[in-house]
């Protein structure tokens, strides 16, 4: 592909000290979008409000995407580094004639409005100063305003909502430079946009109205105006907007709860956007569907329980040793130790089952309990009861068998099951003893999976413990 016709998006996070759902939802649709493309996907951090722009809030930003896997060409861009050639291009609007400056002081702005508002006129501000000649600016400060148009439409057509259209008389001349110089929001955002070559913008629906006010300095700079694509905000399951109430909100919280990075971009993707009746899939199959036709018009509600259920399929369907990987990250996000190198061997051996059954990182620590214990196993409340005189005598007696079992499944099915026959005893009588004995729970693997995984010596060691103990 040429470099003319490469698909450049971006997110553009304002650093607010963590980061949003709706914000990660944003990146990753700007992801696919240009990995789906070959082209380019690049982050720019919004950090023109001084008091809330601090390296942790922008770390904060960084860590929600690097979890998230979405890698981001290029070095990040600090809108706030930029502010001189924002000035610069306010300039360039100035000697167009296409930005004026305003020396109307806040009485006067407020003055006007007032009587406005009485007369039931537009309150957008006039200034006097739109078309005074240079020779009457007084020695006093000023902002740099646009020149909107006072006519006709502003007309946007959205990739997502469509044709959108404004009144030109509803537009006012926004300020594009404040009385300091620094460069207001919606000259930063369209400065950088373009010099950064954006070609389709993602965002949410929230700045669609910001479009059309910014398309008018991409017309005054006779820049090209790039894709808008305008998607709907994320609500709660109540249809209400996506707020605390509802749950998490942040990124990181989401890790914290244990869920797979690839999960969780299953589910973003199809929150609010749907390629047929697919659900689950890969994020190859999202770069290559990914489309802005699918991106729905309605807003999406947050559903938990599709979060889970793509989660476990996700579990299940990872690489084993990615799977370890990515547990201890999770470990390490929730601040409990690592695992020790005996502890990831034991993980990885069990993984083929217990990623079966996990939906998230918690659910696969709980089942991988077995591993992560060593002797002597303390059995919980619930399972100690399953250590009684007549279990610990059946595991006792169950011993020499698994002494002499061949260490496979066949192997130890052959020696258990056996053993229940020439008893007369149901497999439940030796399954929770051994449950018991080699993990300390009631709810755990399958008490062949624990056996073939800690091995004969570990096997026959715990259950001496617990045929041992007097109680
Ligand atoms: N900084 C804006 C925000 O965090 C995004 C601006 C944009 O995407 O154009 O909402």
């Amino acid at each position: 592909m040429q470099d003319a016709e490469q698909i450049v998006t971006r997110i553009a996070p304002s650093p607010t000290g963590f980061m949003h759902i709706g914000t990660a939802r944003t990146a990753l649709f700007n992801w696919l979008y240009a990995r789906g493309r070959g082209g380019k996907f690049l982050l720019r951090i919004e950090d023109t409000d001084r008091e809330r722009s601090t390296p942790e809030a922008t770390d904060a930003i960084l860590r929600g995407m690097r979890w998230l896997g979405l890698d981001w060409d290029d070095e990040a861009v600090s809108q706030f580094a930029r502010a001189d050639r924002h000035v610069e291009v306010a300039n360039t609007l100035l000697e167009r004639g296409a930005a004026y400056k305003c020396f109307a002081t806040q009485e006067e702005i407020a003055a006007f409005r007032e009587e406005a508002r009485s007369a039931g006129r537009s309150t957008n501000f006039r200034s006097p100063w739109r078309d005074a000649s240079p020779d009457t600016h007084p020695d006093a400060p000023y902002v740099v305003r646009i020149k909107a148009p006072r006519d006709g439409e502003t007309v946007i057509e959205d990739a997502v909502q469509g044709t959108v259209r404004w009144k030109n008389a509803d537009l006012d001349d926004m300020v594009l430079l404040r009385s300091d110089s620094t460069p207001t929001y919606m000259l930063a955002v369209v400065v950088d946009d373009h010099d950064m070559g954006v070609t389709h913008v993602i965002r949410g629906d929230d700045h669609l109205a910001n479009a059309a006010r910014q398309s008018l300095i991409y017309h005054a700079m006779d820049w090209p105006l790039p894709v808008y694509a305008h998607i709907p905000l994320i609500l709660g399951p109540d249809g209400k907007k996506l707020s605390k109430r509802h749950g998490a909100t942040g990124v990181e919280e989401y890790q914290k709860m244990g869920y797979p990075a690839a999960g969780m971009r299953n589910y973003l993707a199809r929150l609010g956007w749907s390629h047929g009746d697919d659900e689950f899939f890969t994020d190859a199959q999202a770069r290559e569907w990914f489309d802005l036709d699918g991106i729905n018009k309605a807003a999406a509600r947050f559903d938990f329980k599709k979060l889970q259920n793509l989660s476990g399929q996700h579990v299940a369907a990872a690489e084993d040793s990615a799977l370890l990987t990515e547990l201890r990250a999770y470990l390490a996000a929730i601040q409990e130790p690592d695992l020790t190198e005996a502890q990831a061997d034991g993980v990885l051996r069990a993984m083929p089952f217990l990623k079966e059954r996990a939906k998230t990182f918690g659910e696969l620590v709980d089942k991988a309990h077995f591993v992560l214990t060593t002797r002597p196993i303390v059995p919980d409340a619930k399972s100690e009861k399953n250590l009684d005189s007549v279990s610990r005598g059946i595991l006792t007696e169950l011993t020499p068998h698994l002494q002499n079992a061949s260490w496979s499944r066949d192997g130890l099915e052959e020696a258990v099951n056996g053993f229940a026959e020439t008893k007369g005893l149901k497999l439940g009588k030796i399954a929770q003893p051994l449950r018991a004995a080699l993990a300390g729970r009631t709810a755990t693997p399958s008490v062949f999976d624990m056996m073939l995984v800690i091995g004969r010596e570990e096997t026959l060691g715990r259950i001496n413990d617990a045929a041992g103990q007097s109680g």
